[in-house]
């Protein structure tokens, strides 16, 4: 006997944002991915990157907090280029303005 279950599924994954470490709903954060060949890159909103996630609240303060705070050198047990944290975080305020990049 098959009965109906409830259709949707009431957890919700959460993710800690690296900026200001507040816990939402992965759906509501953006993910920076370390590629495989150790670049980092913002991902879409369907999350295709492969490699290691972090996440980052939508919003440019936490980015610039990401930064501050050395965040990702931190996620990532990597050091990164200043230029490249600087790309990382244009992808992600052009991502915020245009969501569906
Ligand atoms: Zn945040």
């Amino acid at each position: 006997m098959t009965q109906a279950t409830a259709s949707k599924p009431r957890h919700v994954p959460l993710r800690t944002c690296i900026g200001c470490n507040s816990e939402k709903p992965k759906m509501e954060l953006i993910r920076i991915v370390r590629t495989p060949e150790g670049n980092l890159a913002v991902d879409g909103p369907k999350g295709k990157l492969k490699g290691r996630g972090a996440y980052v609240c939508p919003q440019v303060e936490c980015m610039e907090k990401v930064i501050k705070r050395k965040a990702l050198p931190h996620t990532f047990k990597q050091a990164f280029p200043p230029e490249q944290l600087e790309v990382v975080k244009q992808q992600f305020v052009e991502r915020l303005l245009t969501p569906s990049i």
